[in-house]
């Protein structure tokens, strides 16, 4: 069966398969035997499977992307038309048509925002300087002009042509992008909200941004469709925020997620799990829950539980060893048997967070 769906993309049923493609052919979302496959627009193949009742999470080698491909076209074509230039290779010029768009390979968005569009107003990260993130270490640090924007949201007009229909928000890049001067960022907002009537969402750090944006910008915010902010807190354990070199101060953020939560917009607090080792796991977990206990959360808020993969800078700054991943496991199950604050606790896996 081959269905239009409501947002216009084409979906396909045939036995054990589900086949879905964007109405310009690009695939989305593949499943079969057990398996599900998911595309993303920079034409990354991401693959989820179960085995022992956990979730595996794979990025797929170019290879097994190409057999994935040229299977999921071939069953397709039984079912419906598709160009017959429609293959790996122009997924593959698609994807680079966008991130030329953006200048550069987007690295990261948050798990449900992969169908938004992704609209830089900055570039980098302000603050660039967490010993675990790698994410904008050779990107300077920069705020784009309005005519550069205004030029950015024509090009995805044009790139995403009909298929926009497919896409269900705005995200805004990079890293912490509400972080710059009000009156600017409400002039950018009030563009993005002219040409598309979906909900924004963003990154935002509650250190740095707690001191340029005050309930009142919130509240603007939100008029101009800012729907949710995502916090990566890492931790509420100020010992573990310090090896993170994570300048949060405990109360001021609270109160900061608190007020962000009064204007009206929803909040996501990412934790990473492993970011204290061994030696700080238990003070991680508790602090963490407690920090969690004193912020209001209401429906649409989010809690993501981000798996830490270790580099260099901030095995120096642990100063001792790291969690093995059967005991990060455990350590993300304690979270979620700790996590009773009425909104849900997600794992949020860097593997397949891609744009
Ligand atoms: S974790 Fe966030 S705030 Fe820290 S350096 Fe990376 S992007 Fe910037």
């Amino acid at each position: 069966m081959t269905y239009i769906q409501a947002d216009g993309s084409i979906k396909i049923a045939e036995n054990s398969r589900i086949m879905v493609m964007d109405n310009n052919y690009r695939i989305m979302f593949y499943s079969y035997n057990g398996f599900t496959v998911r595309r993303s627009l920079q034409n990354i193949f991401i693959k989820n499977y179960i085995i022992n009742r956990r979730r595996m999470v794979e990025r797929l080698g170019i290879n097994e992307a190409k057999k994935i491909v040229n299977e999921f076209y071939s069953y397709a074509r039984n079912y419906t038309y598709i160009p017959e230039h429609v293959n790996y290779e122009f997924l593959q010029d698609d994807a680079e048509k966008l991130i030329k768009i953006y200048g550069n390979f987007i690295p990261i968005v948050p798990p449900d925002q992969y169908l938004s569009i992704y609209l830089k107003i900055t570039s980098g990260c302000p603050w660039n300087k967490c010993t675990f993130c790698d994410l904008y270490q050779n990107d300077k640090y920069n705020v784009l002009h309005l005519k550069d924007i205004e030029s950015e949201i024509n090009a995805l007009k044009e790139y995403f042509g009909s298929s926009i229909t497919s896409r269900r928000s705005i995200f805004l890049g990079d890293a912490n992008a509400i972080n710059i001067g009000s009156d600017r960022l409400f002039e950018y907002l009030d563009l993005i909200h002219s040409n598309f009537n979906l909900g924004i969402y963003s990154f935002m750090d509650v250190f740095t941004t707690l001191k340029t944006k005050k309930f009142e910008d919130f509240v603007r915010m939100r008029e101009l469709g800012m729907k949710r902010v995502y916090v990566g807190l890492e931790s509420g354990d100020p010992d573990v925020l310090n090896i993170l070199n994570k300048k949060i101060d405990i109360n001021e953020s609270i109160n900061f997620i608190n007020t962000v939560k009064d204007a009206g917009i929803n909040i996501g607090i990412i934790i990473l799990i492993g970011a204290g080792g061994k030696k700080h796991s238990q003070g991680h977990i508790n602090n963490t829950v407690n920090y969690l206990k004193k912020i209001n959360f209401t429906h649409g808020d989010m809690i993501y539980l981000s798996e830490l993969s270790e580099n260099e800078r901030f095995l120096s700054a642990l100063k001792d060893k790291p969690m093995t991943s059967q005991e990060k496991y455990d350590e993300m199950f304690k979270f979620k048997s700790l996590s009773s604050f009425g909104v849900p606790v997600v794992d949020y896996n860097l593997t397949e967070a891609v744009y």
